[in-house]
């Protein structure tokens, strides 16, 4: 840290700054700068907050609608830190973010300076060279060290005791005696440049065609959005990452965004084939150094390319010449807790801030996307065939309601008749099923009392592989008990519906051939293990892979011909207006690992409604036609993307506190022409970690400014004690 008072002549008269501190407010707070200080928008600076001292960052503009505070109560900046200031795109970023979601502005700087420690410069690396004194007492060891210090350069203490065969003990006490002096280096570089020099792949007429027009605007700047639509194995990622070439030769930075569990291995070696260097990673697996490390050298210019989970859009680059959102459809782009915001969509705004590209990639784009693109906000690239010609996998349903299955089994005699036939070839099959565990619920038998969760409306799963039943909502884990609660009945105990340990074990039973592994985010804790996993199928291991979606993004088995969505139904039932768009997304997602080397693959949808629309247009292929019918569906209802959606979540311990704070709202609703309130309600998820959940819903026509209205009406009310308010803008979960 550099002290702020610093002895030059500057002029008596004190500056005063502005300073945002990551706290969930919305105001910045006058500070006078010490004398010599120069600390400017973006400086990092540490200031008395409080009691306690705080790292905030010299904003931009005057506080609002506050009277500026007397000169003479204003408090001193105490120090400006010795970092790369906080670049103008992030700042206006953290506004923009803020003034969208209806967040405190401090909440959302808290997420662009989430590493504290990399504010601190990385501590110098010590290293010992040649001295100018000559040692006494030279010892053969002694002598060794000394030789390597005339010739080589300065080495560290491990390094260098090693290359003398020596104990560390002998390098401290060179130095201490002065034959040997210690140097302080700057830290290491911990990220190479990539080298954007290198060829990429070869690319057919289509590829080449999208490639050119992306790497022209990655390398001219300015800002657009682009959709780069294409079947799964079409080569967006090898086009893709030609723009990023595009970028890098301009001298600027890259950022990829990725859902968290597609960010695996294979797209990191793909990464490294194309340019002989491994990106910076951001996501929640890494260490607390890697942490502070990566942050640091995308401040300061080191890393050139980031690929990260959602959160990697806070991260502090000042040369910002292109972003990618990979699979921009998926869900997991919406952060649902804390500032509610969908990293997609704040992806092409800081595009736009920055003046920069936006490439948005999917094979299944959202009809949000889809929409911009047909009223011509967005240019779409068209890659339709996958690459070398490799076809589609057929897809095709199975009607369950021909197929008579018993009770306690989930695999119809066809979906089982392929399976033998797909394994005794030696090719490799899949089993989809989207929930974890043994089974979703477990009842008495007896009086037929459910096991919820003691803190959510939600039914227990039993997970017997770590033998207790878990609360998918919250994480409580309880021990299956020995007696009903209810009637008191002992062994009366039944497991309801599956989860895919339970598939594991049908399956396993009536497939004596299969190699079976279960891949779901609880067997595969971390990207170490499904590393590992993927490794034991591309070695053909394992031949049945039984999982929920974590396998179904971006892996590539080339022996995997078949996929069996063991219900293609799951995602169709409840209340979300995005259950068809999301399930056919889902589906379409797993459906593309089968085939994709030589071999032809083909997709088993198990289904009970195989006329449904999402069924028709897996099997026919007609994506567009689906998407036209349900812009249609959505276009009549007002419904997103041609109107706008806020929800507005009351929570708390005290049931009757959150209903009444739900009503009061209610009855202080914007009463305004193309806008409305639905509710309050009980949520669907009426209770989640002891917390009671009200929910309304805000519907409003596009032209309405909808956070102008929703920031009125929240002023104007005040919640009863304890119960919390939250403002969900575009929601995609209605729980
Ligand atoms: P997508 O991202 O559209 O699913 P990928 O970029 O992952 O498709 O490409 C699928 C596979 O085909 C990958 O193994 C990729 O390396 C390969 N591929 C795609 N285009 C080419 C090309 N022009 N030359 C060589 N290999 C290619
Ligand atoms: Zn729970």
């Amino acid at each position: 840290m550099r002290a702020a008072h610093a002895t030059s002549d500057a002029p008596p008269s004190a500056a005063r700054v502005h300073v945002l501190v990551p706290v969930p407010l919305g105001e910045v707070y006058d500070y006078r700068l010490p004398e010599g200080c120069v600390a400017r928008p973006g400086s990092f600076v540490s200031v008395p907050f409080g009691r306690r001292q705080m790292i905030g960052v010299v904003w931009d503009e005057q506080p609002s609608e506050r009277p500026s505070p007397e000169e003479s109560s204003l408090k001193e900046v105490t120090a400006e830190l010795d970092c790369p200031a906080m670049p103008p795109g992030l700042r206006r970023l953290v506004d923009w973010v803020a003034g969208y979601t209806l967040s405190p502005r401090g909440a959302v700087l808290r997420m662009a300076m989430s590493v504290p420690k990399a504010l601190e410069p990385p501590a110098p690396r010590i290293a010992y060279a040649l001295g100018d004194r000559p040692a006494k007492r030279l010892t053969k060891a002694r002598q060794r060290v000394l030789a390597l210090a005339a010739e080589g350069p300065p080495r560290g203490l491990t390094e260098l005791a090693r290359e003398a065969a020596v104990g560390a003990g002998v390098v401290r006490g060179l130095a201490k005696a002065g034959a040997l002096k210690i140097l302080e280096l700057p830290a290491a570089r911990r990220f190479s440049a990539p080298d954007w020099r290198r060829a990429g792949a070869t690319f057919s007429p289509e590829q080449a065609a999208a490639a050119v027009r992306l790497k022209d605007r990655a390398h001219q700047g300015g800002f657009a959005t682009m959709l780069l639509d294409g079947v799964t194995g079409a080569g967006k990622t090898e086009v893709y990452l030609d723009a990023a070439a595009g970028a890098l030769e301009r001298g600027r930075q890259v950022l990829v965004l990725l859902p968290e569990i597609a960010l695996g291995a294979q797209w990191l070696e793909r990464f490294r084939r194309r340019f002989a260097v491994t990106p910076a990673e951001w996501h929640s697996d890494l260490g607390a150094r890697q942490r502070r490390e990566t942050w640091r050298a995308v401040a300061t210019g080191e890393a050139r390319v980031v690929v990260g989970a959602r959160s990697g859009l806070f991260l502090p680059f000042a040369e910002l010449g292109l972003i990618v959102v990979d699979e921009e459809h998926d869900a997991a782009f919406k952060q649902e807790d804390g500032v509610i915001y969908n990293a997609r969509d704040m992806a092409i705004v800081r595009a736009r801030l920055e003046d920069i590209p936006c490439v948005l990639v999917s094979a299944t784009p959202s009809l949000e996307t889809v929409v911009n693109v047909q009223q011509g906000r967005y240019e779409r690239l068209h890659l339709p065939a996958r690459h070398a010609g490799a076809a589609l996998p057929e897809i095709s349903a199975i009607d369950m309601r021909a197929e008579n299955l018993a009770s306690g089994s989930w695999l119809s005699g066809t979906l089982l008749d392929a399976l033998v036939e797909t394994l005794e070839s030696g090719q490799q099959a899949m089993l989809f099923l989207n929930r974890r565990g043994y089974a979703p619920l477990t009842l008495c038998r007896t009086c037929g009392h459910r096991l919820y969760c003691p803190n959510c409306t939600s039914w227990l799963v039993e997970h017997r592989a770590f033998h207790h039943l878990q609360c998918h909502h919250c994480g409580h884990r309880e021990a299956l008990p020995e007696r009903c609660p209810n009637c008191d009945g002992a062994d009366s105990f039944a497991a309801c519906g599956p989860g895919v340990e339970r598939l594991a074990e049908e399956a396993g039973a009536k497939l004596p051939g299969a190699r079976i592994a279960i891949a779901a985010s609880d067997t595969l804790n971390g990207p170490k293990a499904a590393a590992a996993l993927v490794r034991r199928i591309l070695e053909e291991q394992v031949n049945l892979v039984i999982g929920t979606q974590i396998l179904a993004k971006g892996h590539h088995f080339p022996m995997l011909t078949l996929v069996g969505v063991v219900d293609a139904d799951l995602g169709l039932a409840g209340g979300d207006l995005r259950a068809a768009e999301r399930t056919y997304q889902l589906l379409h997602q797993v459906a593309g690992r089968a085939g994709r080397g030589a071999h032809p693959g083909r997709v088993l949808l198990q289904t009970y409604m195989p006329d449904h629309p999402v069924m028709g247009a897996l099997i026919s292929g007609e994506r567009d036609r689906f998407l036209e019918e349900e812009a249609a569906a959505r276009r009549k209802l007002g419904l997103p993307p041609f109107g706008r959606l806020a929800g507005i979540i009351v929570s708390g311990v005290d049931e009757g506190a959150v209903a009444t704070t739900a009503r009061e709202l209610a009855r202080r609703a914007p009463r305004q022409d193309g806008l409305s309130v639905l509710g309050p309600a009980p949520a669907p998820l009426s209770r989640l970690g002891g917390r009671h959940r009200w929910r309304l819903l805000v519907k409003a026509r596009k032209d309405v400014a909808l956070q102008a209205a929703l920031r009125h009406w929240l002023a104007e009310t005040k919640p009863a004690h304890g119960v919390k308010l939250k403002v969900d803008i575009d929601p995609y979960s209605f729980l």
